[in-house]
Formats: structure tokens, C-alpha cells, sequence
């Protein structure tokens, strides 16, 4: 996950850029908003970090204008101590969380893992949609791309969801079977490849590969 890390102060954006760097997030870092603001619109940012008071042009003018382009990158802005006036005028212009200076970093990386969080269950709408397939987890039914619909059983769906939340991944037997079955059920791996099978007569063998030896991977050409 890419983030942007706005921030004039050098001292502490050194020290938020390895800490998030050990907590797994690929960082960028501009001192100013002008550079800020640029880097934001040619990049594609999982999140940004975005200081308030900076040199050049303010943050909340740089967060004014990249949602007035379109730009709907989830933004947590950092804003001086007790000043509510600061976070309010964040959130209309368009800030999805703040955190008051100084704070602590492991409250700004829970902050950011659930912001992450809540803008990917946005984004995934209603029904899951890869490789052609759209699966509704509410009823259990997936539709193909020529519009034929199929109710799944329950390990069918559980299959099915896990192979679609990992498109053009080789998963193994045992990893599916994992993430398929309750603890107290048979994990028998030739009843996997009897749903594999179940699966790919209802929605093209093509669909879900078989790598020999490793596992499956879901998505064929797509
Ligand atoms: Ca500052």
C-alpha cells in the first residue's frame, strides 16, 4: 500500500516515514503543499497523510482541489492540538479523519488501517466483481458475464468468494481448504477438487486453473 506523507516538520516526518515503512506502507514524503498536492495527482495513493500548516500552499487548500478534480484518495489530516475549528473545516473539504498534534504512532497506524478498511468496503459496492463474475454474498448467487445466474451451495460460495478476493494468485490446496472449511469438517483435499470441478461446470473451466504441484489460480486470462 502506497501513502503520502505531507509533512514540513523534517524531524517528524523521518520518524512517521520508518514507522509506517516497518508497518508495511511503501512512503512518499513532500515538505510542501505544492509539491504535495502534485505528487498526489500523479500517483496512485492507497492514503495521505496531509499536515495542515504548510509551506507553499495550505493543506486545506491542497485537499480542496484534489477532490474538486476527482480525486477521492482517503485523507487523514493532521491539525494542531484543541483546535476544532481546524478539524471541521478538514472534513468539508473533504478529509476522512484527523488526528490532533502531538499524537502517538500507533494511534495514527490504527487510524489509517481502518480508514483503509472502510474505503475498500466502499469501493467493493454490494457484490463482489472479478474476471467477469459478479457474486452477491447476501443471496449466495453468482451471475456470468453473459448474464446466466447460478445458486451456489455453501462451500461452492465460500470457494468461489476466497478465488475471487484473490484473482491471479496460485493458491494451494490447503490454504483454500483453510479459508472453505469449519475446523470440525473433513479437509480432505480430493473433496476440494470435487467443488473446484463443481465450480468450473457451472462457470467455464477456463475460470479456475489448475498449476500442478502448487494449487489453483483463479481468473484464467482476465
Ligand atoms: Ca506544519
Amino acid at each position: 500500500m502506497r501513502l503520502l506523507l505531507v509533512e514540513d516538520d523534517a524531524t517528524l516526518s523521518a520518524r512517521l516515514k520508518a514507522r509506517l515503512e516497518q508497518a508495511g506502507f511503501a512512503v512518499d514524503t513532500a515538505d510542501n503543499g505544492i509539491d504535495g498536492a502534485f505528487m498526489a495527482d500523479q500517483e496512485p495513493y492507497g492514503v495521505v497523510v496531509l499536515d495542515l500548516g504548510l509551506p507553499g500552499r495550505p493543506g486545506l487548500d491542497v485537499l480542496r482541489q484534489w477532490r474538486a478534480s476527482g480525486n477521492n484518495v482517503p485523507v487523514l489530516i493532521l491539525t494542531a492540538r484543541d483546535a476544532w475549528h481546524e478539524r471541521v473545516d478538514g472534513f468539508k473539504a473533504g478529509a476522512d479523519d484527523y488526528l490532533g498534534k502531538p499524537f502517538h504512532v500507533e494511534e495514527l497506524l490504527a487510524r489509517l488501517q481502518a480508514l483503509i478498511r472502510r474505503s475498500h468496503a466502499q469501493n467493493t459496492g454490494p457484490l463482489l466483481q472479478v474476471a467477469g463474475l459478479a457474486l452477491d454474498e447476501d443471496t449466495q448467487v453468482v451471475t456470468t458475464a453473459t448474464g446466466e445466474s447460478h445458486a451456489l451451495t455453501g462451500t461452492e460460495f465460500r470457494l468461489l468468494r476466497v478465488l475471487m478476493l484473490n484473482p491471479g494468485k496460485i493458491l494451494s490446496k490447503s490454504q483454500l481448504s483453510e479459508h472453505v472449511y469449519n475446523f470440525d469438517s473433513d479437509k480432505d483435499s480430493n473433496v476440494l477438487e470435487v467443488y473446484i470441478n463443481r465450480l468450473r461446470r457451472k462457470l467455464g473451466h477456463d475460470l479456475i486453473a489448475t498449476r500442478r504441484g502448487q494449487g489453483y489460480v483463479f481468473g484464467g486470462g482476465h
